[in-house]
């Protein structure tokens, strides 16, 4: 779909991700992941080279579905008439490196910035982080500063991507990435509450991070035991 093809989107489908993406805005304001004008949401349209996302400067708790712009994979707007997020091009460089995701959250989550602001990993302490992160959450220390746009700097997060489905970014914030809009906004809600839990498993004691072998465990029982299976006839 060439860039002038953008109003050959299917209207519906357009209006059912800028539904979700808007639900998911909110749930991260409703959450306390972000405050203020801060955080963006961006998920990919469906066999497109587009991509839904949040616009700079306006507050999630108050953001409506007329108010997303949609940009190419260059971080180009291609439709809207709003500017885009500084941190636009980060979302198209995951994107574009990332076929295989639906949506790329960016938030300033206390907790998670805090293990940022000091340059530190999140260990892999609690079983919830085992258990749903798969292992401790790396900080991207070759990244300079907010709305970069160098590419080895992306890249360094797009690798970091391939192991985990959330890291930080030094000194500013988190990139969560997931299969549906509702995922990466789970995975997100999720990231604040293991911050949080090494943070003060930090502060009471010097705690012991899961081993590989225990981490392999809880991969495959969550991939066997948890949950239900899918309905079958
Ligand atoms: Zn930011």
């Amino acid at each position: 779909m060439s860039k002038a093809d953008v109003g050959r989107i299917d209207t519906g489908l357009l209006d059912d991700l800028g539904r979700r993406v808007v639900e998911v805005a909110r749930g991260l304001f409703e959450n306390k992941l972000v405050v203020s004008t801060f955080g963006v949401v961006s998920t990919r349209i469906p066999n497109t080279d587009y991509v839904l996302i949040t616009p700079s400067g306006f507050s999630k708790a108050r953001l409506d579905r007329e108010n997303l712009i949609i940009v190419d994979l260059e971080a180009n707007l291609v439709q809207g008439k709003f500017r885009p997020s500084v941190e636009t091009p980060m979302h198209t460089h995951i994107h574009k490196r990332r076929p295989d995701l639906s949506t790329v959250i960016h938030t300033h989550s206390p907790m998670a910035c805090a293990f940022a602001a000091s340059n530190m990993d999140i260990p892999c302490v609690s079983a919830e982080q085992a258990f749903y992160l798969g292992g401790r959450v790396p900080v991207i220390r070759k990244y300079s500063l907010p709305g970069t746009t160098e590419e080895i700097e992306l890249e360094n997060i797009v690798r970091a991507l391939k192991s985990i489905n959330a890291v930080l970014m030094r000194k500013h914030g988190a990139v969560i990435v997931g299969k549906t809009p509702e995922e990466a906004l789970d995975t997100a809600i999720v990231l604040e509450d293991v911050a949080k839990i090494a943070l003060h498993s930090i502060l009471l004691s010097k705690p012991r991070e899961f081993t590989p072998r225990e981490l392999k465990y809880l991969k495959e029982f969550k991939a066997t035991r948890y949950g239900q299976k899918p309905a079958t006839k």
